[in-house]
């Protein structure tokens, strides 16, 4: 009987050089990221590949550079910043802000 913590794993079997087979655990392959306002799919981060792989890469070629690259889409980006603008400017109170764009806001620092 397996581990109980095993029994969720996913397996495959493969054959060893004794011509027995073994049964191995295999992990996942990290899945395509999403923006975090509107789910659309994020450009230059890397997916499909192994964990371990992605870990060994670079800081850039893990995640784009520029503001909320690897977090946000360039047209929610957009958004964020014109509002941080409008806030800056006086025109709109912090608190008038949607709320889901308040966190994001919050973080621009516009000069
Ligand atoms: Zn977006």
């Amino acid at each position: 009987m397996p581990k109980r913590s095993d029994r969720s794993k996913k397996t495959k079997f493969r054959k060893k050089t004794s011509g027995k087979a073994k049964r191995v655990f295999v992990r996942g392959k990290p899945g395509r990221q999403h923006c975090a306002l509107c789910k659309r799919v994020l450009h230059g981060v890397p997916h499909g590949k192994n964990a371990a792989q992605v870990r060994k890469m670079s800081k850039t070629k893990r995640r784009p550079t520029g503001l909320f690259a690897g977090v946000l889409c360039s047209k929610c980006k957009v958004i964020v910043v014109a509002e941080a603008a409008k806030v800056e400017a006086g025109v709109k109170k912090p608190v008038e802000v949607e709320l889901r764009l308040q966190k994001y806001v919050e973080q621009v620092k516009v000069k």
